[in-house]
């Protein structure tokens, strides 16, 4: 194991952004000088789809997803690429006896979720996925998916809520030895309480992927235009980071990378990979930044083509970046080089990696 902790590690922050301007709706936005490539994934294992419908058709993709993280975890060694990996807290309260679960997830709220810990239960635990992220030779960014994948109540009363999974959130990564995670992914992009994100010292979330048929009435139609999107491998949306007026840096995505599950059944590889590039190469045209994500299991069925997708998608990330059109950057990076155009404070990693106490918060 890598003997530094993800919090110390010097994560790259290249002068691709030379100043913030406001845009013609008075929001902050950095102004970049080339593309950017940014890859972030959900690790929720089966903390995501817990009392959920499709809770039944998770059991291949759960247990193909450990070999498909190692390679990819090999493919981002290969092209020096440090990924954001968004992780549900709960992931790291395995017990280490199968009979007694952590004190946290006693009541009926949790009653379906077994004790024990990542040999016994690996669709609950993952110990061992994180080592595998501190093992990579390339420094990944270890971020934070909520404790126990509970959607945020935008609303008052979800505030407090909110404010403790944070707190308990913090406190596992640091009895982990993962130091304190700035890179922030709300569950199912329900957004909310962004000051109660900042105080707790994340300088990053993901933003939403602006699709307008996403909002349609109904199920079938929005499935309907997003296979077609899909097919078509239209071109996403490569924008500039924008800073939220709560001291936050919103990286708006731009690509789901979907499973072979639902309307993903019927998206040939070619089709994901044709859109990933595009949006790479509209991303260097735009000055913006193509970001592409997905969850680990969905990698975990049919992992040999979609991992030679991904590799095709590299490839073209690093072509573009040896011609000094792209850069890869973590959304870690990203928050960090805008923290530092914007306050001018060019020593300001070391104060982002010690976001304020946890009791700070109480
Ligand atoms: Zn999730």
């Amino acid at each position: 194991m890598n003997n530094v902790v993800a919090g110390s590690m010097n994560f790259k922050t290249p002068k691709v952004c030379s100043r913030i301007e406001k845009s013609d709706l008075g929001v902050e936005q950095m102004i970049l000088n080339r593309g950017i490539f940014t890859f972030s994934l959900d690790l929720e294992l089966a903390w995501g789809t817990r009392k959920r419908a499709n809770a039944a058709f998770m059991e291949p993709f759960l247990s193909g997803t450990r070999e498909a993280v190692l390679r990819l975890l090999e493919l981002f060694e290969e092209f020096n690429i440090c990924g954001t990996w968004a992780t549900v807290g709960a992931l790291l309260l395995g017990s280490g006896d199968d009979t007694k679960k952590h004190h946290w997830l006693h009541g009926n709220d949790f009653a379906d979720v077994p004790p024990g810990d990542a040999v016994s239960q690996p669709d609950w635990y993952a110990e061992d996925i994180i080592h595998a992220l501190r093992d990579c030779s390339v420094p990944q960014d270890i971020g934070c998916h909520t404790l126990t994948h509970g959607f945020v109540n935008p609303e008052m009363e979800g505030r407090e809520q909110f404010r403790e999974e944070l707190i308990k959130s913090l406190q596992v990564f640091d009895e982990n030895g993962l130091g304190k995670p700035t890179s922030f992914i709300f569950p199912k992009a329900k957004m909310g309480h962004f000051d109660v994100l900042a105080e707790a010292g994340f300088r990053s979330f993901r933003g939403p992927e602006n699709k307008w048929f996403e909002s349609l009435p109904g199920v079938r139609l929005p499935a309907a235009l997003r296979l077609i999107d899909a097919r078509l491998a239209s071109c996403p949306r490569a924008d500039a980071p924008q800073y939220h007026p709560a001291g936050l840096w919103m990286i708006p995505s731009s690509q789901f990378y979907s499973p072979f599950y639902n309307v993903g059944k019927y998206v040939p590889i070619r089709a994901r990979v044709k859109k990933a590039i595009r949006g790479l190469h509209h991303a260097c045209k735009n000055k913006g930044v193509f970001h592409l994500w997905t969850h680990p299991f969905n990698l975990g069925v049919r992992s040999e083509e979609l991992l030679e997708g991904l590799r095709e998608i590299f490839t073209e990330a690093d072509t573009l970046q040896k011609k000094g059109q792209l850069e890869i950057l973590s959304m870690k990076s990203l928050a960090v080089l805008g923290d530092k155009v914007r306050t001018g404070n060019n020593r300001l990693e070391e104060s982002i990696s010690d976001p304020p106490a946890i009791g700070h918060l109480r």
